[in-house]
């Protein structure tokens, strides 16, 4: 072989960019990853174990995944002008958008929000901007945003709704003026979307340039890795041609199907977490030294005020419990942490740990 030089190899932005790293959890309480902390009730776990059967696994998954995308049509009402497109998570939806732009094209987001917009923006060489949201209440700066979108035209923005990882909603109408003076694409994420009782949904045949983005994940299926977006089918007749056939596998598609179909257990989980969220939310505001800020999602977001956020962090994880650090994005995140909300019994060692470590510290 003649001479051989990974720097030659590869684009610059891949060379300088880390992989996503995912903290590990082993024997820790798990409250950094917006997972739903519960498992299924023995008797759904028992049925749905039943179906597995009828699961041809030496086959091909259907193209389609018409049965699943049936489901996800009725369970989240959507009409039927509107066209969906599924991915291995949301995170793969965020790949094909991109995949899908011009290679001179300007992604845009307010910061901080979720990371994978940048990182895969980066990682198909296309250029990221991030426009910062308001300090003090993490809202959006509508005019530093519409600056962005007249100067840069951006080909797509990202509106995640809420926020990650600041738990808050935009301002709807904020996010309406948005839509309107927008050249390209607008993706309003509503990962969330179950614990926010707001959504973009009802808008959609408003602005053909909307698309609303959902996932599975933060329901309660987050090992299944199925998002999906939603908007005019002339836009997903586009993105589904760079989908690649079978993304959606035989296993995920019937497992989502029956939890969908049986998906009420799904929602009374979801409300004891809203419920809980109150709870968590009382107990940091009441906490010395801690800020935490309003959330709509199944997190919630607070500021370190005396001790640093990595003593803090340390100081969990010695007692057991993994929440994320978001530290190191400085900026306006300075000192902050992120926490999922777990089941009660975990939140109150959770407390118990906040309590204990500022006491003593
Ligand atoms: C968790 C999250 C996602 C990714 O969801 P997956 O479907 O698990 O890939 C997307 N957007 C936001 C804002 C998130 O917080």
């Amino acid at each position: 072989m003649s001479e051989f030089s990974i720097s030659k190899l590869f684009r610059s932005e891949l060379l300088s960019m880390s992989a996503y790293k995912v903290a590990d959890a082993k024997n820790l309480i798990k409250l950094d990853a917006m997972e739903n902390p519960y498992t299924w009730p023995e008797n759904i776990q028992q049925q749905w174990l039943q179906t597995l059967k009828s699961c041809d696994i030496n086959r091909y998954p259907d193209p389609e995944a018409r049965r699943l995308s049936a489901a996800l049509r009725s369970s989240n009402e959507i009409s039927a002008q509107s066209e969906i497109l599924l991915g291995n998570g949301s995170d793969e939806i965020i790949q094909i958008l991109l995949m899908s732009l011009p290679a001179n094209a300007i992604v845009l987001a307010p910061e901080p929000g979720f990371v994978m917009y940048k990182q895969v923006a980066h990682s198909l060489g296309l250029q990221f901007k991030g426009v910062p949201v308001v300090a003090d209440d993490f809202s959006l700066d509508l005019p530093a945003m519409l600056l962005a979108i007249s100067e840069l035209q951006p080909s797509l923005i990202f509106l995640a709704y809420p926020n990650n990882p600041t738990g808050n909603l935009f301002d709807a109408e904020a996010i309406k003026q948005i839509i309107f003076a927008a050249p390209g694409l607008v993706v309003v994420d509503e990962a969330y979307a179950p614990f926010a009782n707001a959504s973009f949904l009802s808008e959609i045949g408003k602005y053909k340039n909307l698309l609303i983005m959902r996932t599975l994940s933060k329901l309660g299926l987050a090992g299944l890795r199925l998002g999906f977006l939603i908007g005019h089918p002339d836009l997903l007749v586009q993105l589904n041609k760079i989908r690649l056939p079978y993304n959606i596998n035989s296993l995920t598609q019937i497992t989502a199907t029956f939890a969908l179909n049986n998906g009420s257990f799904l929602l009374e989980q979801t409300q004891t977490l809203c419920a809980e969220r109150a709870l968590v939310f009382k107990a940091l505001e009441a906490l010395a030294d801690i800020k935490p800020y309003p959330s709509a999602a199944n997190f919630i977001l607070f500021r370190s005020l005396r001790i640093t956020a990595n003593q803090l962090f340390d100081a969990l994880k010695l007692q057991g419990i993994l929440i994320k650090n978001l530290s190191s994005q400085g900026g306006i995140l300075e000192n902050c942490l992120r926490v999922t909300i777990g089941t009660p019994d975990e939140n109150q060692i959770f407390l118990k740990a906040m309590q204990n470590i500022l006491q003593t510290t």
